[in-house]
């Protein structure tokens, strides 16, 4: 599974159900790009909030 970490804008679209289902009600922070995720593994330093 892609790390939402590695995603770039012009990628947003195609991927948007997956990411939007991903971020929703987040659990967790990335210490690196400050993404949020309720998916830790999707994060490449991730941190619960
Ligand atoms: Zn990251």
């Amino acid at each position: 599974m892609k790390k939402l970490c590695k995603f770039k804008d012009k990628k947003f679209e195609e991927n948007k159900a997956f990411i939007l289902l991903h971020t929703k009600e987040p659990k967790f922070i990335c210490r690196k790009c400050l993404r949020v995720s309720n998916n830790k593994k999707l994060l490449c330093k991730g941190e619960a909030i």
